[in-house]
Parts: C-alpha cells; structure tokens; sequence
C-alpha cells in the first residue's frame, strides 16, 4: 500500500498514512504524469545547425525537450537549457518516452541530412 501524498510504502494490513492521515492506494499509478517522466536521446551531434533546426521541427510538433552539451552538463543538469554558442560541444536531444516515437520520425530526414 502507498499513500498518494508522501509516496510511502506500508504493509497491506495498514489503510491510512499516519504522516498524511490519508488513504493509502494500492498503486501510485493513478497519476502518473506526476512521477518522474523519463527521457531518452534521439538526436546526439556536434553540429550547431541541426540542433537549431531539430529544435524548430520539436517546437512545431509541441513535442517538449531538453538539451545537454557535455561541457554544460554540470550546469545545466536536467534543465530546460542549451549551451551558448561558445562553449557549444556535442549536444544531445532528449525526449519524453512517450514523445520518442514521433520526435524520431521527425527528425530522421534530419539525420540523412548530416
Ligand atoms: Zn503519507
């Protein structure tokens, strides 16, 4: 059993949170956009012109993203960030899992491009 609010696990025997005062659910996938969403590369390059128009053909999509450069990582970490120009190195493009699919396919002709 889990409580909604504070994401404790308790024994089955136990129905409410004693943190929360809350009634625990058997599972915390009723909301699970709330969870953490996991992000997975599609598009890792060095090249400055296709990450500006991969970012043009997601933003079109509506489909949300995020960018890492290796040199920015640090600073960024998982933030919604793109590295300037002048420390720019590889850059890699990041989606949701469930936007994966489609970014994909959004972006193949760009990699036949490069
Ligand atoms: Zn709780």
């Amino acid at each position: 059993m889990y409580c909604p609010k504070c994401k404790a696990e308790y024994v089955d025997e136990i129905t409410v949170c004693p943190n929360c005062n809350l009634k625990l659910v058997k599972k915390l996938s009723e909301n699970p956009a709330d969870d953490f969403v996991e992000f997975v590369t599609i598009l890792k390059t060095g090249n400055q012109a296709i990450t500006a128009i991969a970012k043009s053909i997601l933003d079109e999509a509506e489909i949300k993203y995020f960018a890492t450069g290796e040199h920015m990582q640090g600073v960024f970490g998982m933030g919604l960030g793109f590295a300037p120009s002048a420390t720019f190195g590889e850059v890699e493009i990041k989606v949701s899992k469930e936007d994966r699919e489609i970014a994909e396919k959004l972006l193949e002709d760009l990699k036949n491009e490069e």
